[in-house]
């Protein structure tokens, strides 16, 4: 099972896309995790993404696509992934389709995971607050921008995956484990 998790800074993503791991036995692919790794690890990588990072914009999307191109080619990755914060814009979305299509693959749900703005900000302060500001992009100022980005740029792929009837939404304001369950539902369904 493939799957994309789809959702404003937030929402949730990681915390179900854990969830969803364990149950379907598929691989988490984040690409905020991943770039959080490689600016840990001071690579080259790492040391470009870091300011867009902490700007609260996006990383460029050649750059994104060959990442995620390198993880889905990985043998762990047959029993089936779930793409936790890509794609992110439509050419990500298109680059994604286009990989899927050369390795045979495709995909099979789109999950959005609903949250009003109003909300975000709230939850972005408790989880600042609970990692110690462990995230240098978890403040009000950040977030205020990528959720400008996500509106002007993430968005838009919404309806991309509508037309192709992919699209399913879910309240992310219900409770964790209601959210886990209408995800569960609709994965299994
Ligand atoms: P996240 O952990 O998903 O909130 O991502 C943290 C930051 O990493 C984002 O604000 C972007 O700067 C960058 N990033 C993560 N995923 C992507 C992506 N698919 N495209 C562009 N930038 C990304």
């Amino acid at each position: 099972m493939n799957i994309i998790l789809f959702g404003p800074p937030g929402a949730g993503k990681g915390t179900q896309a854990e969830f969803i791991v364990n149950r379907f036995n598929v691989v988490q692919l984040s690409t905020g995790d991943m770039l959080r790794a490689a600016v840990a690890q001071g690579t080259e990588l790492g040391r470009k993404a870091k300011a867009v990072m902490d700007a609260g914009e996006l990383v460029d999307d050649a750059i994104i696509l060959g990442i995620i191109g390198d993880r889905i080619g990985e043998p762990d990755c047959a029993c089936g992934f779930i793409l936790d914060g890509f794609p992110r814009t439509l050419p990500q979305a298109e680059g994604l389709d286009r990989m899927l299509a050369e390795k045979g693959l495709g995909l099979d749900a789109v999950i959005e995971v609903r949250v009003p703005d109003s909300e975000l900000f709230a939850r972005i302060e408790k989880r600042a607050a609970e990692t110690g500001g462990a995230r240098a992009d978890d403040n009000a100022e950040t977030l205020k921008k990528r959720l400008e980005v996500y509106h002007s740029q993430t968005a838009p792929v919404l309806p991309y995956y509508q037309e192709k009837g992919m699209l399913k939404t879910v309240d992310g304001l219900q409770a964790i484990d209601a959210v886990t369950a209408e995800i569960m539902k609709l994965l299994e369904g």
